[in-house]
């Protein structure tokens, strides 16, 4: 398992420092989130970055896997995404490369408490995309949210449950983020 932390678009104010940050806040949730979720994937890439760079960059990590959608639908899309991203801290998705990709706003989650917690909180995600069949099942949503291949109500509405679960349970493990600042 490879955990890299990167900073893009943050100007060279910081940079490194808060890449240094959070990589150790990333090295020290691993371990806690394997015990409590599950195995991580082989690869997970965290990109510090402003919110705008985050929901562009998963934005398009998402599409990748949908190349046949419509302009308009991916016009839409990104619309969607940014709506729900507006004060968003973080954003996992799949990597297209394999593995996942974490986007923080470090615009978003400035203190070392809620970096550390967003942090733990993406991790989370990271390994619930990674479990037997989750990340096969994820590329079907995202090709049912653009349209490629749309589900029924019925299915939508039961990976929407999928998603509310996951949101729980990374939320249950926040508290344990302030273990990560000491
Ligand atoms: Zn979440």
């Amino acid at each position: 398992m490879s955990i890299t932390v990167t900073g893009y678009q943050l100007g060279l104010f910081g940079n490194r420092r808060l890449v240094r940050e959070a990589e150790g806040y990333a090295r020290g949730a691993a371990p806690l989130v394997t015990q409590a979720v599950g195995q991580l994937p082989g690869s997970v890439t965290i990109t510090l970055t402003n919110e705008r760079a985050m929901i562009t960059l998963s934005t398009r990590a998402d599409a990748s896997f949908a190349p046949g959608a419509s302009g308009l639908v991916k016009v839409w899309k990104t619309h969607q995404q940014r709506r729900h991203g507006q004060g968003a801290f973080g954003v996992t998705s799949l990597d297209p490369r394999g593995g996942i990709a974490i986007g923080i706003s470090v615009t978003a989650a400035t203190t070392a408490p809620d970096l550390a917690e967003t942090i733990l909180h993406e991790m989370v995600h990271a390994a619930q995309l990674n479990a037997p069949g989750a990340r096969e099942m994820h590329i079907r949503h995202l090709r049912h949210c653009y349209r490629i291949e749309p589900w029924s109500r019925r299915d939508a509405a039961d990976y929407d449950a999928v998603i509310d679960r996951r949101e729980a349970e990374a939320r249950a493990l926040e508290p344990f983020a302030a273990r990560l600042l000491r």
